[in-house]
């Protein structure tokens, strides 16, 4: 199966989900609880596409499942592996910087209509962002030095996805604040220098991807507390700069989450890849029958 290609998309604006679907389970499903004869399974299953919910969720339920075993048995039914089959899901965050590639990759697929779902969802940025989040947690290893550069370089390419930061981290070893800098950043040898306010951001995306972690919130100035970052960001002139007034620190919170994930409405756009299902729905079938 030709793979999609999501090169022309920018980093942190297209997330991947897998999950298995036992066969099995949904002929079950339909031929014993809904009591359909198997030719009508067989239609009815050809055309059935999962909720987003199933999709995308972290915690699959029936007839939904995920291993990374080689040869994994469904968890409800015991059923072998002919009878699973591999869904992806592309969930491309709706905007002007996805746009245009979006509309492309979405024509290239139009024919091919069963094989592919198209699934717009309204959202918004606040949960675009903390879903974005969620990915990179999951890429980075905790317990390694390096998930606070890779982290650093992930948010710095959401943020401005118009620079090279591949190039620019290639080979980094440290990230620095510049006061020097009104915006962006610099590199210098090994290091790249980053104007205070983005710096800053960036330590709030450490602290936000770390706080859960046995360590909490950890970041390139060492273990923070909120209360500290947010102390952090008053001296630096941070809240003064966004206009963040108010001196309740839950409140300062919401507001430094306006300032990085941003705020208003957003589509998402979810590409559902459905080439095996139907690949494996058909020769099921065919042994079935
Ligand atoms: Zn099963």
């Amino acid at each position: 199966m030709k793979e999609l290609d999501f090169t022309s998309f920018p980093p942190g604006t297209v997330t991947e989900y897998t999950t298995l679907v036992c066969l099995a389970c949904i002929f079950d499903i339909f031929t014993k609880q809904i009591g359909l004869a198997p030719r009508s399974a067989y239609s009815e299953i050809k055309r059935y596409c999962p909720t987003v919910d199933e999709l995308t969720s972290r915690t699959a339920v029936r007839p939904f499942f995920d291993s990374d075993e080689k040869h994994p048995r469904c968890p409800y039914c015991n059923a072998a592996k002919r009878w699973h089959a591999r869904l992806d899901t592309y969930a491309i965050e709706g905007g002007k910087t996805t746009d245009a590639p979006r509309r492309k990759l979405v024509k290239s697929v139009e024919k091919k209509k069963d094989q592919f779902a198209v699934i717009e969802v309204k959202s918004d940025r606040r949960s675009a962002f903390f879903d974005w989040l969620d990915t990179l947690r999951i890429s980075l290893d905790l317990n390694e030095q390096a998930w606070l550069l890779d982290a650093t370089k992930a948010y710095l390419e959401r943020k401005e996805p118009k620079q090279n930061w591949s190039e620019i981290f290639e080979g980094l070893q440290t990230v620095r604040p510049s006061s020097r800098l009104a915006e962006g950043g610099q590199r210098d040898s090994a290091r790249l220098f980053l104007a205070t306010p983005l710096y800053n951001e960036c330590l709030l995306v450490q602290y936000l991807v770390s706080r859960s972690h046995e360590h909490g919130g950890r970041t390139l100035e060492g273990r923070l507390t909120l209360l500290e970052l947010i102390r952090r960001m008053r001296n630096s002139g941070y809240l003064a700069a966004h206009s963040i007034s108010t001196t309740d620190q839950f409140e300062i919170f919401e507001q430094l989450l306006d300032e990085v994930a941003g705020s208003g409405q957003l589509k998402v756009y979810h590409l559902v890849d459905r080439r095996e299902f139907i690949d494996r729905v058909k020769s099921v079938y065919a042994s079935y029958a």
